[in-house]
């Protein structure tokens, strides 16, 4: 048996350094430690960054789409139309307040939500469209909002793959009614957990940050004496503390760096696949459009995606470390099956990425070396001569 190669590619690692242990710190040394500056500053740096006009600083993507559908006032007997391809969160975010998710199946040339079908999904209930961009790979906004305007619907962007993800010059998150941003230990940044919604709305932003901490009307800095205030409206308790704001600020400096990197190692990850037949890639953006770059997912070509998580066991073994973007089609995951009847032969594209991906990683720990190895180890995997 050939000797196996051997590396140490682990799928995501946070870019954790001196900066942000000495944030951390300086939090800790203070008495204040939320409700204080740095949550406010971080939600300046990340709106500067993006271009948003406001940006509201939450406890997580799931608490910002959350706090988005409550503050719209949806219920039960509303619907809001999400993909079949994303993350529980984006449909979970829809129950939470008694509405219900509408799913709409990908289209498989990006994994993005099939636009024509959209159209079909739109009834005299629906209330909103989410997105998602899809491992950083923008919807096109263009027909998305045409759609929205044509029908009164807002629209919602699940930004959690897309920082650094751009449609026709706007950042992600800008073009709908808000944008949602997820800094959970592999996204792009990270807070440890956190989040933050953007939007154009300074209405909207303001009520957003009532609505995360209890709907109190006046923030600490903003009360005639201490701990006197009225609450106005319901709300939760979804802020970001100041510990995670601290990481966060040192975080946003890191992007630009962080986005070149995953641009090179996908690149040269891209060449180093591109041999393989047994292989199928999802197109690339059309220019002038930037993808954030998540990760590389490949399809496994028919039998040979039976094997998958041979393969899986394979690459891993050799150091290069996988994920699945996204395990199952929501729809067919047991509570959105059992609750609504979904059968499995529904949402044939999103059932057929689902089964036969394997996430690649391109974050900014790996070198150029690594996106090589990693072809070879399919080589090798994949029984192939060198
Ligand atoms: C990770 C992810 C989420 C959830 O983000 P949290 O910050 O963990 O709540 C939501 N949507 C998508 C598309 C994701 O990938």
């Amino acid at each position: 048996m050939a000797a196996i190669l051997k590396r140490n590619i682990p799928f995501g690692r946070p870019m954790i350094g001196d900066e942000e242990r000495r944030a951390v710190m300086d939090v800790l040394s203070g008495p204040i430690l939320v409700h204080g500056p740095r949550s406010q500053a971080f939600e300046k740096a990340f709106a500067a960054w993006t271009g948003a006009p406001h940006a509201v600083s939450v406890s997580s993507c799931t608490a910002a789409m959350h706090l988005l559908y409550f503050s719209w006032k949806y219920g039960p007997g509303d619907e809001v139309i999400v993909p079949a391809q994303t993350h529980a969160a984006t449909a979970h975010a829809v129950e939470l307040v008694g509405a219900k998710p509408v799913f709409v199946d990908a289209e498989r040339s990006t994994g993005n939500i099939d636009l024509a079908a959209v159209e079909q999904a739109v009834t005299e209930r629906t209330r909103a469209i989410a997105v998602v961009h899809y491992l950083g790979v923008a919807v096109d906004m263009h027909r998305i909002n045409r759609i929205a305007k044509a029908h009164e619907l807002k629209v919602l962007e699940d930004c959690a793959l897309a920082i650094g993800t751009r449609f026709h010059g706007q950042h992600a998150g800008l073009m709908g009614d808000a944008g949602c941003f997820s800094f959970y230990p592999v996204k792009h940044m990270t807070t440890a957990e956190g989040g933050v919604i953007v939007t154009r709305e300074a209405a909207l932003a303001t009520r957003l940050s009532r609505q995360k901490a209890f709907g109190v009307d006046r923030h600490q800095g903003e009360r005639a004496v201490p701990g006197v205030y009225d609450v106005t409206m319901l709300g939760f308790n979804y802020r970001m503390n100041e510990i995670e704001a601290a990481i966060g600020i040192e975080q946003v400096k890191r992007l630009d760096d962080i986005l070149v990197r995953r641009e090179r190692n996908y690149r040269t990850l891209r060449g180093a696949l591109a041999q393989f037949s047994e292989l199928t890639l999802f197109d690339e953006p059309a220019p002038p459009n930037i993808s954030s770059r998540y990760c590389l997912s490949v399809m496994l070509n028919n039998k040979l995606a039976e094997r998958r998580y041979e393969i899986v066991a394979a690459l891993n073994e050799r150091g290069v470390g996988t994920s699945v973007y996204y395990p199952r089609a929501v729809p067919h995951m047991t509570y959105y099956a059992e609750k609504y009847g979904y059968s499995k032969g529904s949402f044939p594209n999103a059932a057929w990425i689902s089964a036969t991906t394997i996430a690649l990683p391109v974050g900014p720990h790996l070198q150029e070396e690594d996106m090589v190895y990693i072809g070879e180890a399919f080589k090798e995997v994949l029984g192939k001569a060198a």
